[in-house]
C-alpha cells in the first residue's frame, strides 16, 4: 500500500536493531525540512520561479544522510538555505526548516548567526577561503572556540590541541603554522576539527572532499565517519559522488532538477534503486571489476517522440527527455510516495507486469542530444 508524500515524512531510516528502532521512532530529528520551497524573486522580493521544489528530508542524531545528485540539481542551495545564507536573489518561499525542533527558516538573522558555528557546523567545498592567511590556525580556532562556548583562553587552547590530536595532525606544529604552510589534506582535517570541537547538533559537509586527491579525500571522510560515530552529531552529507554517499551515509536522499525522487535506507539502494534516475547514477559507476567498459552509462535525451504528443519538457516529470520508460502518466509530476522505508518520486514504480507496446511509446525517432551524466 502507497501513500503520499505528507505521510512519507514520519518515515525514518531502517534501525540496525530493535532498541535502536524504538529510540528512533520517538526521537526528534536534529534536522527537519518539510516542504522546503525555495524560488528566485525579484528586486522587491517578489517570487518569480521555484528552484527547490517542496522538498521533505529528516536527519537524526548520530546518523548521516546523504544528499546526492548532479550540479544544479538544489544540494546546495538547500544547505544555504538551512543556514539562512541565500543570496538575496533567492529567498525560502514555503515549507519549514526546523533544528532541534526550532522553526529557523524565518528567524531574524542575529539569532541564526548565533546558531551558526555553535548547533550547526559547516564543511565548505572551499575549505582553503575558510582560513585567514594573516593569522596562525591556532589563534583563529581559539578565537573561534572562545566566541562559540564563551570560556577562557587557556581552556580554548586545551580543546584545540586536543581536537587537532584527534583529526590525527602534529598539533604543536600546526597550531603555530598559517593555513598556506599547510597540505590540502591538512588543512581540511583543521577544518574538520574545528567544526567538531564546538560540539554541533549538525554537521553540514557540503562536498569536502572536491579539491582534495583521492587518497586524502578518502582519508577525511573515514574520520568524519569515525568521529560523527563518536559525538553522537548529526551529518548532512552533500555529494555528486554516489560511491561516497554509499559507503558513509545511513540514509540517502536523491536529487534532480530542484526534487527529491528517490530516499530509503542506503543498504538497499544499490539493489532497490526505483527511480530511472538513480538507476542510471548507479549503473554511471566505473568499476574495476569485471570487463571495462570503453565509456560509463550516459543519459541519451529524446526530445522527438514524447507520448501522446502532450509531454514537453517544460511539464510533468523533469526525467522525460531521459526516460526511457516514461508513458502518459508522466506528464503530470509525480509525487515522491512510499513504500515501507523506501519513497520513490515515478508513476512506474515499483514495477509492476510488463506494460503493452502501445502504451510505452517513447523514443521512436529523430536525433539524439547525449548528455554524459558522470565522466
Ligand atoms: S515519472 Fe515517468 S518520466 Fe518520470 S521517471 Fe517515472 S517513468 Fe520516467
Amino acid at each position: 500500500m502507497y501513500s503520499s508524500v505528507s505521510q512519507y515524512q514520519s518515515i525514518e531510516m531502517a534501525p540496525k536493531s530493535t532498541e535502536t528502532e524504538t529510540e528512533t521512532e520517538t526521537e526528534t530529528p536534529v534536522l527537519d525540512i518539510q516542504q522546503l520551497e525555495i524560488s528566485s524573486v525579484n528586486r522587491k522580493g517578489e517570487k518569480l520561479e521555484p528552484i527547490v521544489h517542496g522538498i521533505s528530508l529528516s536527519v537524526k542524531s548520530g546518523t548521516m544522510t546523504g544528499l546526492v545528485g548532479e550540479s544544479g540539481s538544489g544540494k546546495t542551495l538547500t544547505t544555504l538555505a538551512i543556514l539562512g545564507l541565500l543570496p538575496s536573489s533567492l529567498k525560502v518561499t514555503g515549507g519549514t526548516i526546523k533544528l532541534n525542533g526550532e522553526e529557523i527558516s524565518s528567524m531574524p538573522e542575529r539569532k541564526l548567526r548565533a546558531l551558526r558555528g555553535k548547533k550547526i557546523s559547516y564543511l565548505f567545498q572551499n575549505y582553503q577561503g575558510s582560513f585567514s592567511p594573516f593569522r596562525s590556525i591556532g589563534k583563529q580556532l581559539v578565537e573561534a572556540l572562545r566566541f562559540s562556548l564563551g570560556i577562557g583562553p587557556t581552556e580554548a587552547k586545551a580543546v584545540v590541541f586536543t581536537w587537532l590530536e584527534r583529526v590525527r595532525l602534529p598539533a604543536e606544529r600546526v597550531f603555530s603554522s598559517c593555513c598556506f604552510q599547510l597540505s590540502g589534506g591538512q588543512l581540511q582535517r583543521v577544518a574538520l576539527a574545528a567544526a567538531l570541537m564546538v560540539k554541533p547538533s549538525l554537521i553540514i559537509a557540503d562536498e569536502p572532499t572536491t579539491a582534495l586527491d583521492v587518497l586524502s579525500g578518502e582519508q577525511v571522510l573515514d574520520l568524519l565517519s569515525e568521529l560523527q560515530r563518536e559525538t553522537g552529531c548529526a551529518v548532512l552529507f552533500i555529494s555528486h559522488d554516489l560511491a561516497h554517499v554509499l559507503k558513509r551515509t545511513d540514509r540517502v536522499a536523491v536529487m534532480y532538477k530542484g526534487r527529491i525522487v528517490e530516499m530509503g535506507p542506503t543498504s538497499a539502494l544499490p539493489s532497490a534503486a526505483g527511480h530511472p534516475y538513480t538507476q542510471r547514477l548507479l549503473q554511471a559507476r566505473p568499476s574495476l571489476r569485471g570487463t571495462i567498459p570503453e565509456r560509463l552509462s550516459v543519459l541519451e535525451a529524446d526530445v522527438r517522440a514524447l507520448p501522446g504528443g502532450s509531454l514537453s519538457l517544460q511539464n510533468g516529470c523533469s526525467f522525460v527527455p531521459y526516460c526511457s520508460c516514461r508513458t502518459q502518466h508522466c506528464e503530470h509530476t509525480p509525487e515522491l510516495r512510499n513504500e515501507g522505508a523506501h519513497a520513490v518520486a515515478c508513476h512506474e514504480w515499483p514495477v509492476k507486469e510488463a506494460k503493452p507496446n502501445a502504451e510505452r511509446t517513447a523514443a521512436s525517432a529523430g536525433e539524439a542530444a547525449r548528455e554524459v551524466v558522470y565522466s
